[in-house]
């Protein structure tokens, strides 16, 4: 029985390369995924995916014919997609049980997922069938600073509360910057604090101070709840480190929704 795993986050945190590593990786454990792109605006896949959005919707096409952008343009297509979610739920309970993942890889926005009737149905959908679970791919070197990363929580807060479903926070790109310190802010609000500080100290010019550090600060409280239900890895999804422990997280992941979603999902069914 597999359990599908919904790669989300902002753009460029590294969603699709994550995506290229976990499904090698599983291809050298001999349990090769099932895996789908969702992302219609991505130019050239570096891995194969079983089910393309690309092959059902020509996005460019789209873009054209109802005169989008290119936001309106991948919202578009997803939603003409998820009209025929049914096919593709059909394909996936044929080789579900020959398979331990299945593997999603969304758009490059992540509001386009997040935000829109499309995303979820399909969250929705799947969490209904298998065990289902989101990771959340953190930019690692690019959340440094004490703000960005609490936006980055806040997002996946959101993610959490929207989808209902267990989620994982990964921090990418490792392999340029450690994640020891996100970790560390996560259980001690002490450190947090001290970083928030620092953080003030080197932007004098006050885009972090007064109001700014004083609303971190309540919002560093109220996210410790957030934190408890949270597991955090850190990886490469360049060097494939981090891989194993991903995939500990999943098996956490899938317990907990046996044990606290399915039953929810049972009873609104
Ligand atoms: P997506 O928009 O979330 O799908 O992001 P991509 O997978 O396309 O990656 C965006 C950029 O980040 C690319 O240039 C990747 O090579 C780079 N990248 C992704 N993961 C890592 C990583 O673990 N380490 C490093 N150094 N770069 C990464
Ligand atoms: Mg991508």
């Amino acid at each position: 029985k597999p359990c599908c795993i919904i790669v989300v986050g902002m753009a460029g945190s590294g969603k699709t390369t994550f995506m290229q590593q976990l499904n090698a990786h599983l291809h050298r454990k001999n349990t090769p995924p099932y895996v789908m792109n969702l992302d219609p605006a991505v130019y050239k896949l570096p891995y194969e995916a079983n089910i393309d959005i690309r092959d059902t919707v020509a996005y460019k096409e789209v873009m054209k014919q109802y005169n989008l952008g290119p936001n309106g343009g991948i919202m578009t297509s997803l939603n003409l997609f998820v009209t025929k979610f049914d096919q593709v739920l059909n394909i996936l309970e044929k080789r579900a049980p020959s398979v331990d993942h299945i593997l999603i890889d969304t758009p490059g926005q992540i509001e386009i997922f997040q935000w829109s009737a499309s995303g979820s149905i399909i969250c929705d959908t799947l969490a209904s069938s298998w065990p289902t679970c989101i990771a959340y791919i953190i930019d690692t070197p690019r959340s440094t600073s004490t703000s960005t990363w609490m936006s980055s929580m806040l997002y996946a807060c959101s993610m959490l509360y929207k989808t209902k479903l267990p989620l994982i926070l990964v921090y990418n790109k490792c392999d340029v910057q450690n994640a020891d310190f996100a970790k560390e802010w996560m259980v001690d609000f002490e450190a947090f604090q001290q970083a928030i500080r620092k953080d003030e100290e080197d932007n004098a010019d006050g885009s972090t101070s007064g109001y700014m550090s004083s609303l971190v600060n309540s919002m560093s409280l109220m996210l410790e709840e957030f934190y408890r239900h949270l597991d955090s890895v850190q990886c490469s999804a360049v060097t494939g480190e981090g891989m194993d422990d991903f995939l500990e997280a999943v098996n956490k992941k899938v317990e907990e929704y046996e044990k606290e979603y399915k039953p929810e999902i049972e009873r609104l069914k």
